[in-house]
């Protein structure tokens, strides 16, 4: 009856490891090559956690020498697995040296265990190898927590709590089963199978939830910016800005539009092609970007066509800014494909009275760029 009970159990936790490690391939990988590894170690943590209950049914079957050396070095193994599979996750490349000394460790803790074993030896001493065999893993785990608990993802959470989970159990259910769990009581076996189906799922969960969570971010930035000159685009404008406006009102904060628009940019494409074009607007964008200030947005909103929102900026600051990007377009000489290119932008500015709407200073901040543009260009006019 209670063979039978440990191989159902084990039965069940292959299962759920077979379909965990089947989930993360039809997860999408990282792009990025150290955090795409984070996906196979991820297999492996299931993988050595369905191995600790596979040695319980070793032990089981008859062969205890085997079983209770393969439970402590698997379940320690996990922890590695999971501490690597977070460490890639955030992008951390693992020094070799660390990976060396817990391969060492976990072949160590086998060979001690086993020999511990055939001696006979004492409880005492099993407590004292199990204590300051799980240490480090969780000492090499809780050098990191710093960093990670700046990741305020409800997926990044889940993670840590797993991996702090993890951890915790090495360090105190591992001693505990070294000296006071008879492995082959059911009671225990099963309190072990209950706690290794509950770190498996939480880890499945958190693992997706957390991938996906990364890569909804991205994909929210990027629908948002233009692919050429790396500014927002007209969709942020429309999706994002109206928010930017509402804050600054609701803090009484000025917010001023600066409207700017590159003159005479198609002779640019006539006379160079549109390639040398493109790499022209995208330096003009980098020009510009450099002069703003963090809080300052560049919208694209199409062709050679800018939007600047500055808030905390009040029209006069507003105009020194875009008479200061004004010069330093002017002055500088873009080069593209060997072709050296002056380029001069024109700029309308407007501080946003209080209780009108973006679109409408937005409408005013067009028609100062319009006056400047049939004012002979290269400037900027206030409304
Ligand atoms: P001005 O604004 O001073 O009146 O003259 P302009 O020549 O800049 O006139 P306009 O703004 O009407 O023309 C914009 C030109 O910008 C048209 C097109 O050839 C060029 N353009 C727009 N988008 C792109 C782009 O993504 N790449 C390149 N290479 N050219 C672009
Ligand atoms: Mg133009
Ligand atoms: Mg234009």
């Amino acid at each position: 009856m209670q063979y039978t009970q440990t191989f159902i159990q084990v039965g069940i936790l292959a299962v759920v490891a077979f379909i965990g490690i089947g989930f993360t391939f039809a997860l999408p990988t990282p792009r990025h090559h150290i955090k795409a590894k984070s996906v196979i170690y991820a297999r492996w943590f299931l993988f050595s956690s369905w191995l600790v209950v596979a040695f319980q049914a070793v032990v089981q079957s008859g062969y205890e020498y085997i079983g209770l050396p393969g439970i402590y070095a698997a379940a320690t193994v996990s922890g590695y697995m999971l501490l690597m599979s977070v460490n890639k996750r955030y992008g951390h490349e693992v020094a070799a040296v660390k990976k060396y000394a817990a391969t060492a460790h976990v072949v160590l803790l086998f060979i001690a265990t086993l020999a511990l074993l055939l001696s006979q030896s004492q409880a005492w001493f099993a407590h004292a190898l199990a204590i300051s065999s799980t240490a480090f893993p969780v000492w090499l785990a809780q050098k990191r927590v710093g960093r990670y608990l700046s990741d305020e993802t409800i997926g990044g959470r889940l993670l840590f709590s797993v991996l702090w989970f993890v951890m915790l159990m090495l360090l105190v259910v591992v001693p505990l089963y070294l000296g006071n769990v008879d492995p082959k009581s059911t009671y225990h076996l099963t309190a072990t199978f209950a706690l290794i189906l509950v770190v498996m799922l939480t880890f499945m969960l958190a693992f997706a939830v957390n991938i996906l969570q990364s890569i909804l971010v991205k994909l929210h930035s990027l629908v948002h910016t233009d692919p050429l000159t790396g500014a927002k685009n007209r969709y942020f404008f429309y999706e994002t800005a109206p928010k930017l406006s509402a804050h600054a009102r609701r803090n009484n904060e000025v917010l001023s539009v600066v409207a700017c628009d590159i003159d005479y940019f198609k002779s640019i494409n006539d006379q160079h092609g549109h390639v040398v074009g493109d790499i022209a607007l995208k330096r003009f964008c980098e020009i510009i970007q450099k002069q703003l200030r963090l809080e300052d947005t560049l919208i694209r909103m199409g062709g050679e066509e800018f939007l600047i929102l500055s808030p905390g900026c009040d029209g006069d600051q507003a105009k020194q800014m875009a008479e200061r990007l004004r010069a330093t377009i002017s002055e500088t000489k873009i080069t593209a494909r060997d072709v050296s290119i002056s380029l001069t932008a024109s700029f309308g500015v407007i501080e946003m009275p209080d209780n009108a709407d973006l679109l409408s200073a937005v409408k005013h901040a067009d028609q100062a760029l319009f006056d400047a543009k049939a004012n002979g260009r290269n400037q900027v006019i206030v409304v």
